[in-house]
């Protein structure tokens, strides 16, 4: 038997949460980010939740390739661009767009033979200072692609650092990018790309033309704990759960795995569960961080083992043995464990937690609600 511990994904609620996107930016055409297999929820396993998408973004041309062999006739961006020439090849046969955010790519692209021109994405720098043309260039680099016979439609495209939440001392996040894109190439003409998850929900007024979704299509919160996952009306698409295969009963004073990290302050009963940090929770999540056993809200005790954790079953007198436990994601019996908790527990996001589910976890996509 293999060891009792699964993910389901739930392509369902990823069609759910791409139409609740869509209600906040209505006038926008959606992109969502499939880079890093889906967010570690399977490119395969979520195919089917997409058919609402206008576009997919991915990093790797694998990737692009993954959903042209599943019948994705649409339009997929390479979010990153072409890392060398020989990717343009790839991209003129699979017919993707792609990013262009540095001279080296122009001039790849001004030596590139191809039948079809290309629709690419010019990044232009508005803070961040990841990728992209600094303002000052972004005019004179739009002219040079616009001036190539390679080069079909320019989008133009930024991506914001605090759409999130505040930033530095300024109530808002977004608005010296804004002005700095604008600034930029405001009166250049074609499509413009601002918005990730965060900014249609809590800026659906700046979405631009294509907005570009990623973690809340996944059904977690850019900005917990301010807004939660449902309070944005997402359902979760991956859920982690694993078996209790163990019982201990603890005496007072007694404690609770490596380092003795947790220690009881009355007798208690702790479930040992079939999920440790080689599957992808968290080492570093502490005792307390929130877990659900059969449907009832419990924590987490001492430290996470490489194929265990373990659970107070306080709150769940009825639970031992075969209990099943849910990590994060739905429990089967209409309640959510919201991975944002336990990444807030482990002091990172969601995005880490979802991307991190390790390939021995078997997984499974969603026939039935649990
Ligand atoms: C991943 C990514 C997104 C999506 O971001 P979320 O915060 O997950 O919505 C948008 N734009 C770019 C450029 C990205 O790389």
């Amino acid at each position: 038997m293999p060891r009792p511990i699964e993910a389901v994904i739930d392509a369902g609620a990823l069609a759910h949460n791409l139409a609740r996107l869509r209600q906040r930016a209505p006038g926008a055409r959606q992109m969502v980010a499939l880079k890093a297999n889906a967010y570690g929820h399977g490119i395969e396993r979520v195919f089917t939740g997409l058919a609402g998408a206008d576009a997919l973004a991915v990093v790797d041309i694998d990737e692009a390739q993954r959903l042209r062999g599943l019948g994705w006739r649409g339009a997929i961006l390479l979010i990153e661009g072409c890392f060398e020439p020989r990717d343009l090849e790839a991209c003129s046969r699979l017919n993707l767009w792609h990013v262009v955010h540095r001279t080296e790519q122009i001039d790849w692209l001004a030596g590139h033979k191809t039948r079809e021109a290309h629709q690419v994405f010019l990044k232009v720098n508005t803070g961040m200072n990841r990728l992209g043309f600094a303002p000052a260039a972004a005019r004179a680099a739009w002219a040079r692609l616009a001036a190539l016979a390679q080069v079909d439609g320019i989008t133009l495209m930024t991506h914001l650092s605090d759409a999130d939440g505040p930033r530095l001392g300024a109530a808002d996040g977004i608005a010296h990018q804004l002005a700095a894109f604008d600034a930029a190439c405001g009166e250049l003409p074609g499509a413009a790309s601002l918005a990730n998850s965060a900014a249609v929900l809590r800026h659906p007024e700046a979405s631009g033309d294509w907005v570009r979704v990623g973690l809340a299509a996944y059904g977690a919160s850019p900005d917990h704990p301010l807004h939660t996952a449902a309070d944005w009306g997402l359902q979760p698409v991956m859920s982690l759960r694993a078996q209790v295969i163990a019982v201990q009963q603890v005496p007072a004073g007694g404690t609770v795995g490596y380092g003795s990290a947790f220690v009881a302050a009355a007798p208690m009963r702790v479930g040992i569960v079939a999920c440790g940090y080689a599957d992808g929770y968290p080492r570093v999540a502490p005792t307390g961080t929130p877990v659900r056993v059969s449907g009832v809200a419990t924590r987490t005790v001492g430290r996470v083992s490489m194929d265990m954790l373990a659970v107070d079953l306080t709150p769940c007198p009825d639970a031992g043995c075969g209990s099943w436990v849910t990590l994060w994601g739905a429990d089967g019996q209409g309640g959510v464990q919201p991975v944002d908790e336990v990444a807030a527990s482990a002091g990172t996001l969601a995005y880490e937690l979802m991307c991190a589910l390790a390939a021995r976890v078997p997984t499974r996509t969603q026939a039935k609600p649990l």
